[in-house]
């Protein structure tokens, strides 16, 4: 019987707009296969519309996404436009209107793709990093002051919540005992002295709850070291808004290119749709060129598929682009080769069919 999921489109700025037809191509095919039905509502919500209309979405812009399955994003962003004002202008809102409380972001070191590490081997490279997503170091709360001081000053303070950090915490031990079996928690309790231990303390707290996972924790700066030296010890990495998204970045550097990684905002409860988007923002320096890598995005409607309930449709997809990667050499130009979004999507097309 054919199954129907409704999916809101949201392809943005630059590259956004070039790399979720390819993500939309895939889908297709997957589709077909599986007897699944999907259906698409696009919205043009983005910063060429700022600029045009002097807002990122309208005001109903959330209720407009409630009722979808989920989100597809492509990215956001225009050099015109403050990097701030895309970020609390849509992404943010929906982030935390639909409780969007995980960001997964996995990591893998493809077979046929070079990383910039030398230790970073192919098959053993693959974690998982969970982020954070709507409370900590990345609040409205503080300002600027000028008190007639000498000195200028500015304060921002850092929200951190027993019931927040405990379910994100939860939801990284489960993932870890799901996967390999291993936790390692970010902090940094010995320079950032209330919040990190409060963090370090819930950590330690619910892992009493998961005797299968073996954990430890790292101060950020450590883990940062660790990541580039050895990234193949890793499973699941869990930290804060501001270390999952620092995190997040290294480790997209680490697979390669940033063009690979996919990321999830996740609403575990699914009271409310999640959002899947690939890393990487709208790149202005290559967008309407045709170049942009589509794997990130590719990858990101797999992570959809897989919230979705449809884990091997997913796997269809993960499955074809380890196996393009590896028995091609067709790659877009930030991995080295020449081939364009449209050629390159086509073979894994082909490959899927
Ligand atoms: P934004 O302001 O939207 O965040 P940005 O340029 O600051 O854009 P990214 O879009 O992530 O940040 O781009 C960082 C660099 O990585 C750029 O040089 C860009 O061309 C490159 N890049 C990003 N995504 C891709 C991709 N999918 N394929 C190829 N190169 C990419
Ligand atoms: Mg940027």
């Amino acid at each position: 019987m054919t199954q129907n999921f409704h999916i809101a489109l949201i392809p943005g700025d630059g590259i956004g707009q070039e790399v979720t037809p390819a993500a939309l191509d895939v889908l297709d095919v997957v589709c077909k296969k599986h007897d699944l039905n999907f259906t698409y509502d696009e919205f043009d919500w983005s910063c060429e519309r700022y600029l045009r209309e002097g807002s990122m979405m309208p005001a109903d812009g959330i209720d407009r996404l409630r009722d979808h399955d989920a989100i597809f994003l492509g990215a956001v962003g225009r050099p015109e436009v403050p990097d701030h004002l895309s970020l609390w202008g849509l992404l943010i809102p929906i982030r935390r209107r639909f409780h969007q409380y995980v960001n997964l972001r996995p990591i893998k070191v493809f077979d046929g793709v070079e990383s910039p590490l030398r230790g970073a081997v192919p098959g053993e490279v693959d974690f998982i990093v969970v982020r954070e997503n709507v409370e900590g170091e990345y609040s409205e709360i503080g300002g600027r002051h000028n008190l007639g001081l000498p000195e200028e000053m500015a304060v921002q303070e850092a929200v951190f919540t027993r019931g927040g950090i405990t379910r994100i915490v939860d939801y990284a031990f489960e993932l870890a005992a799901h996967r390999k079996g291993r936790l390692t928690s970010a902090t940094k309790s010995n320079g950032i002295v209330h919040t990190m231990p409060f963090w370090d303390e819930i950590v330690r707290e619910r892992a009493v709850e998961f005797p299968g996972v073996r954990w430890n924790q790292e101060h950020i700066d450590a883990l940062c070291a660790k990541i580039v030296l050895h990234p193949g010890r890793f499973d699941v990495i869990v930290g804060s808004n501001l270390f999952g998204d620092i995190l997040s970045d290294l480790a997209a550097a680490v697979a390669g290119s940033i063009g690979i990684a996919p990321a999830g905002n996740i609403n575990p409860s699914r009271e409310f749709p999640s959002m899947f988007e690939p890393v990487h923002g709208s790149a202005p320096d290559i967008a309407g060129r045709g170049i942009a890598n589509p794997l990130g995005a590719i990858w990101a409607a797999a992570m959809m598929l897989e919230h979705l309930g449809l884990p091997a449709a997913a796997s269809d997809i993960t499955d074809a682009m380890a196996a393009v990667l590896a028995k091609t050499d067709l790659r877009t130009p930030d991995l080295g080769g020449t081939a364009t979004t449209a050629e390159f999507t086509a073979k894994l097309v082909e490959y899927l069919r």
